[in-house]
């Protein structure tokens, strides 16, 4: 049963702990989760979710980026931002001011970006971004009664892992979802945005360098003051949060005198062997630009638009997909392997067929398809899978693999939330005794409200991810604490976030007049 499963886990877990080498893994996520398919089409899974979080930092938190947070709610003038990492490349314009430092207009245009600048030389991916950035700046220059000769700041949205040297500088650790540009590694990503901007004639300086999470937490915080983390699920997954100076050791001895310190989990790194894998996720991972890397990330998240499209909830259903489907690709060789191997030569229709196309999409639009006859899936399949005539009892299989995705998915992401609210004692466990109550209500306990923001398109595309995103949390932080927790959808906060520290950071203040 499920209850004496937990048991036994539980003890695994707590097991593991004391027995981990200091230094290696200062954060644990326990999560225990079976999931279990049977090639013959049949899914079962069973599931039981337990979570422990260690919260004791040491001076090597993986790809940690401390930061310390600060808007001051005085800023005025016209900042600009951009935001690379996701499947759009974003611009920004915000306008800052009035007594409370307002957001008073902002301005943002989105685009994909062009897949051959993904994998090509940094010289062309930074020089795109440069000119896109000039566009934006020329556009509507006059609009904004901007003076082209005078310094513009800009806050910069890199999300991808990052060793920072400053708020405002930091070399690129890796890539992730899909960029491959080689002579970037190890490189200041600021320096040579820097000077991308001056070769086209950009008079703007680099202010802030964060990455996604941190600027949504920027933009969550500024405009509500309970916001503790921030969570993107979309492209990529990816956490950060407030955490206590004195709680972090890597900050010992430094003399500061903000509170709170945003630490940038790079939870898609996390992993522990007490994650239960599926066949199809080791075949995924093995696969993936990162093998045993941002394993998390790989059952998490979404990756449409992305050529590789290797770390995704459309690619584990890709993958799951392929093994029940192999039969009904006639005329093609079928292969022993659940997932067929990059560069192997045995194409399987599911892999040729599969390649650029949308995933997330597709997978929404069969999980939520309400025809009767699952029309809807039966359309996906033989437009995106070229297999005709599936018989009715398949369809409603796949839509269960669907679902059993997106709910492990969902109860990961929420397991890792839920951590996060346990490390800084905002799940109830540590008897809080200030705050306020949400609304109305006459609870016992005193909790504190806690926001948490969350952005990305998986979450904010896929309704029964999201709702089973909900549930989970809910469900482990209880009923009595569980109104006290509230995800904020955010938008564009990675990149407005970014704006406002670049604001935060500069000494540059602009006067305008309009
Ligand atoms: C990156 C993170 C980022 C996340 C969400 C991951 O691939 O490593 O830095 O926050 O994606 O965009
Ligand atoms: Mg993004």
């Amino acid at each position: 049963g499920l209850a004496s499963e937990g048991g036994s886990k539980l003890k695994m877990l707590l097991t593991y702990i004391h027995t981990l080498p200091d230094g290696v893994m200062f954060i644990l996520f326990g999560i225990a989760i079976g999931l279990r398919f049977d090639l013959d089409c049949c899914v079962g899974f069973t599931l039981f979710l337990f979570l422990i979080l260690i919260g004791n930092y040491g001076n090597d938190i993986r790809n940690a980026d401390l930061y310390s947070i600060l808007i001051d709610m005085s800023e005025e003038g016209v900042y600009y931002s951009l935001d690379l990492g996701g499947t759009n490349f974003r611009v920004l314009r915000v306008r800052l001011g009035g007594q409370m430092s307002m957001i008073l207009n902002k301005k943002v245009e989105r685009q994909p970006i062009p897949q051959e600048l993904m994998t090509g030389t940094s010289e062309e991916l930074f020089d795109f971004i440069a000119l896109t950035l000039k566009q934006l700046v020329e556009s509507e220059s006059s609009e904004f009664e901007f003076r082209l000769d005078e310094r513009m700041v800009l806050g910069v949205t890199f999300s991808f892992p990052v060793k920072q040297a400053s708020a405002s500088s930091g070399t690129l650790i890796k890539w992730t979802k899909g960029f491959d540009i080689e002579d970037m590694v190890g490189k200041d990503v600021a320096e040579s945005l820097q000077h991308a901007l001056i070769n086209r004639g950009l008079n703007m300086r680099v202010a802030a360098l964060v990455n996604d999470t941190v600027g949504t937490l920027a933009l969550g915080h500024y405009d509500d003051e309970d916001t503790v983390a921030a969570v993107i699920i979309g492209t990529g997954t990816n956490a950060c949060y407030v955490e206590r100076i004195d709680a972090i050791i890597k900050c010992q001895g430094l003399l500061t005198n903000s509170g709170g310190m945003v630490v940038n989990m790079e939870w898609g790194n996390f992993w522990t062997s007490h994650l239960p894998r599926t066949s199809y996720d080791i075949d995924l991972d093995a696969e993936s630009p990162n093998p045993n890397d941002q394993a998390r990330m790989s059952l998490e998240s979404d990756i449409f638009g992305d050529a590789t499209a290797r770390l995704s909830v459309p690619f584990a259903l890709r993958s799951v997909l392929h093994a029940l489907f192999v039969p009904f690709a006639k005329g093609r060789e079928q292969n022993n392997h659940a997932y067929p191997v990059k560069g192997s030569n045995a194409t399987s229709l599911l892999t040729y067929s599969f390649k650029g196309l949308p995933g997330t999409p597709l997978m929404v639009a069969m999980h939520e398809d309400e025809t009767s006859d699952l029309r809807e899936v039966g359309r996906v399949l033989k437009e995106v899978f070229q297999i005709s005539d599936v018989p009715l009892k398949v369809r409603k299989l796949v839509v269960r693999v669907c679902d059993v995705i997106t709910r492990r998915a969902a109860r990961l992401a929420a397991a890792g939330i839920v951590g996060i609210l346990k490390k800084i004692g905002r799940d109830g466990s540590g008897g809080i005794a200030s705050g306020r109550p949400k609304s109305g209500g006459e609870s016992t306990i005193k909790m504190k409200r806690s926001v948490v923001a969350v952005e990305g398109g998986l979450y904010s595309n896929y309704t029964m991810f999201r709702d089973y995103l909900h549930e989970a949390v809910s469900e482990i932080l209880g009923e009595e604490i569980a109104p006290y927790v509230v995800l904020k959808e955010s938008e564009d906060g990675s990149g407005i976030g970014a704006a406002l520290l670049a604001a935060s950071y500069s000494s540059v203040r602009k006067d305008h007049t309009s």
